[in-house]
Order: C-alpha cells, then sequence, then structure tokens
C-alpha cells in the first residue's frame, strides 16, 4: 500500500477523518451518507455519546500522580493522510501513550471503535516519534476500560479503511445498503431504508401493495 507525495515530500492524499474509519468499518453505506451526503442523524445512542463526549472534548492538559491527561488532542498522519481528535490521551512517567477512546455503547472486541483507537495510536506515533502498542476503550455502558492491542492486522486493516473511504471520496458511489442487524442499532436507518432498498421480498410487496388500488376500489363497490 503506497502513498503519492507531492514534490516537496508532503503527502498528496485525501485526508481522512478517523471518525470515518470507524463509520466505514461499521457499515460503508453510513460513511457515505456521512461524507457524500451530509447526512448524520441523532439518535438516543448517538445524543448518548456526544453529551459523553462533551466531557472530554474541552481540550486541556492534566496531570495526576505519574500520568498527564491530554484531551481533545488533534492529531495526523501526514504521510497516511489521517487527521483526527483524540478523546483522552494519557502521557505516562515512564514513556508510555495510551490513547483513550470514550464509547457510550458496549465495547464489542474486534469492532469498529477498534479502528479507531487503532488509527489513533498510529498518529500518536507520527506526532510523538514513539512507538504506541496500545490503546484502551471506555465504555460508559459498563464503566470499564478495554485495552486493546495495536496488532500489524489492525494496522493494515486502518490503512485499507482509509483507503476505502478514499475511494467512497473520489467515486461518489454510495455503497449498497447492509441490510442486517447492524440497522436496528443505526442513527441513519430512517433515511437510508436499508431494507427497502435490499429489495428483500417483504418490503418489496409492502411497496407493491401500497401503490395498488384494486383493494380500495373493491371496498368501494
Ligand atoms: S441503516 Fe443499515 S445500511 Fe443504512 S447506514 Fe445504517 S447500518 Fe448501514
Amino acid at each position: 500500500m503506497t502513498h503519492p507525495t507531492t514534490q516537496s515530500g508532503e503527502s498528496d492524499l485525501i485526508q481522512v477523518p478517523l471518525s470515518a474509519l470507524e463509520h466505514y468499518a461499521y457499515c460503508p453505506r453510513q460513511c457515505g451518507l456521512i461524507l457524500l451526503e451530509d447526512a448524520f442523524t441523532d439518535d438516543a445512542a448517538t445524543v448518548r455519546g456526544t453529551l459523553l463526549h462533551q466531557r472530554v472534548d474541552t481540550p486541556g492538559n492534566r496531570g495526576r500522580g505519574n500520568v498527564r491527561t491530554l484531551h481533545a488532542l488533534p492529531v495526523w498522519h501526514d504521510g497516511y493522510g489521517l487527521t483526527g481528535i483524540c478523546d483522552t490521551v494519557e502521557l505516562h512517567s515512564d514513556g508510555r501513550i495510551l490513547p483513550v477512546e470514550h464509547k457510550s455503547g458496549r465495547y464489542h472486541p474486534g469492532g469498529p471503535a477498534d479502528v479507531q483507537a487503532a488509527a489513533q495510536a498510529i498518529c500518536l506515533e507520527e506526532m510523538f516519534h514513539r512507538p504506541v502498542p496500545e490503546a484502551a476503550i471506555y465504555s460508559a455502558a459498563d464503566r470499564r476500560r478495554h485495552p486493546l492491542a495495536i496488532t500489524d492486522t489492525l494496522r493494515t486493516q486502518v490503512l485499507e479503511l482509509a483507503d476505502a473511504v478514499r475511494n467512497l471520496h473520489t467515486t461518489h458511489q454510495l455503497p449498497p445498503p447492509a441490510a442486517d442487524s447492524r440497522c436496528r442499532r443505526c442513527s441513519m436507518a430512517t433515511g437510508c431504508m436499508p431494507r427497502l432498498l435490499a429489495g428483500t421480498r417483504r418490503y418489496r410487496q409492502a411497496l407493491t401493495d401500497l401503490y395498488h388500488l384494486d383493494d380500495l376500489q373493491d371496498t368501494d363497490a
């Protein structure tokens, strides 16, 4: 996966927000709706998430014991074309740097939050010139921190997702709907109409019935 650079040596890549990686990992169409159609919608879960983030989105720098905690830290990686904001970054006196991503919902190992936290770690490595082999996801649902190893597999996944998001920007093609269990937890479901667009038999029938006047005419007769 090589990426182009300009003559000055700067990256020529479309910048990909770290949040877009998470959206794409959850559902490519969700990412497309947000990036291409500016269609982000809130639901109870996203409002909960926003309220949670208000606590960590105020830029700041707090020290406690052997740890200095940075909040709402802007990060980027020019070479990979990544940019975003870390909820919380802990700078430990032993040299460890730990990004902590805050989520309002339950933690799902191997899920989209892992990708976002790994991307933060990759950016922090670039900015602090130091390895960041671990991150953590804080889940408000169980009030626990879930440690995450930044493996090579996860690093590759981040870069592949970044390319996929860039491809969305270039082609302007909205990915097809997932139309599966993900849609039940998706705030975009109303505008996305996944099952209708996926053309499942039940919804095709419902659509046909909606524009059918025969029943009504039979009743009137
Ligand atoms: S409703 Fe389903 S298909 Fe549509 S964006 Fe959400 S998860 Fe993807």
